[in-house]
């Protein structure tokens, strides 16, 4: 990407000359008269660096870097303050008050001020690093690594917040376990890296069909867990039987010749007696899910509370 700065002084002489100074730092020059034209150009341009004179028509250089730090976008970026000599101290106090990064005097020594800028790329540059790297962290904490699906820590965070939209604006939430039928038995037949493929694909069967908004993740080894909003429970087991159909109807046979899988699925709403919390609701829906696995498999069942039996 083209290194961009943004030179704001009223006087179009300075600009020249710190525009002379700065030829080989960088690529593209965007100049501004003023705070006000300085802040559109910010906007529209985004420039990476701005170097921008105190006084000035209109909007200053103070009130320009004070509402740029304002700005979700300018937060980070690097701001030389320069200045007239008169005044100088209270002018450079003002200035790094309202979040300049460096200040400068006019006359300057163009030495002076391009190791002043490669200082401030240098840092800038080393930020960026670190909050692509932050990022990156963030993303795996919450990824599962084989199917690239979010994972059982992200379910629950995910699934908290929704339950509190619920509650507040009371709308169902229904959630979807499902755990692949015999999965023991692909391993043993096909192998463990076919069992990986399977999980995987799966996992991407299952994204290619949920909806926007929806929550899905692998919940642990071959269960896989969703959470549906604003429905009811027929429709909740209905999308239930779609995905079910959906998987074992899928050719798996890239995988390894005749391989088939199947999943059991349980199903449980939100509101309902006995479930207050997202640790329930996923109890109610294990227990339909044992359910399933008991009748047979390659189902689904929808949870009903049975009086006289716990959850846990
Ligand atoms: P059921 O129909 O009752 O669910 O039977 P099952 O064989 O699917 O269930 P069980 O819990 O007995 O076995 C689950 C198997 O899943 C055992 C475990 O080795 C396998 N498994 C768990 N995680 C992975 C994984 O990441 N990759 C592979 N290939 N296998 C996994
Ligand atoms: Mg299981
Ligand atoms: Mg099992
Ligand atoms: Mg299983």
């Amino acid at each position: 990407m083209k290194e961009k700065v943004l030179l704001v002084d009223d006087s179009r002489q300075a600009r020249s000359a710190i525009k002379e100074a700065l030829a080989g730092q960088f690529e593209v020059f965007i100049e501004a008269e003023d705070g006000l034209a300085a802040i559109k150009s910010f906007v529209e341009e985004k420039p990476g660096f701005i170097v921008t004179d105190i006084e000035m028509p209109s909007i200053n250089g103070y009130r320009f870097i004070s509402t740029i730090r304002n700005m979700e976008d300018g937060r980070d970026v690097p701001i030389i303050l320069l200045s007239g000599s008169k005044d100088s101290l209270k002018k450079k106090l003002t200035g790094f008050n309202l979040g300049a990064s460096d200040f400068l005097m006019k006359p300057f020594e163009n030495e002076e001020l391009v190791a002043r800028v490669k200082s401030l790329l240098r840092v800038r540059n080393l930020m960026e690093e670190l909050k692509e790297k932050n990022a990156l962290l963030e993303k795996l904490a919450v990824t599962d690594e084989l199917t690239g699906l979010n994972n059982r820590r992200h379910f629950f965070e995910a699934a908290h917040s929704q339950l509190a939209l619920g509650l507040r604006h009371s709308f169902m939430i229904a959630c979807l376990l499902m755990d692949i039928d015999h999965f023991k038995k692909i391993n043993d037949t096909y192998g463990h890296m076919a069992g990986d493929e399977v999980l995987r694909r799966t996992g991407a069967l299952l994204r290619a069909c949920k909806r926007e908004g929806e929550i899905l993740a692998r919940f642990g080894g071959e269960e896989f867990i969703m959470c549906l909003f604003n429905t009811s429970s027929e429709n909740a087991a209905a999308a239930a039987e779609r995905f079910r159909k959906l998987v074992s109807e899928h050719d798996f046979s890239a995988i390894s010749q005749g391989l088939s899988i199947t999943v059991s699925i349980g199903v449980a709403v939100w509101p309902q007696e006995h479930v207050t919390s997202i640790d329930d609701l996923v109890k109610a829906a294990d227990r339909a899910l044992y359910e399933s696995k008991s009748l047979g498999r390659n189902r689904v069942t929808l949870f009903e509370y049975a009086p006289g039996k716990k959850l846990a």
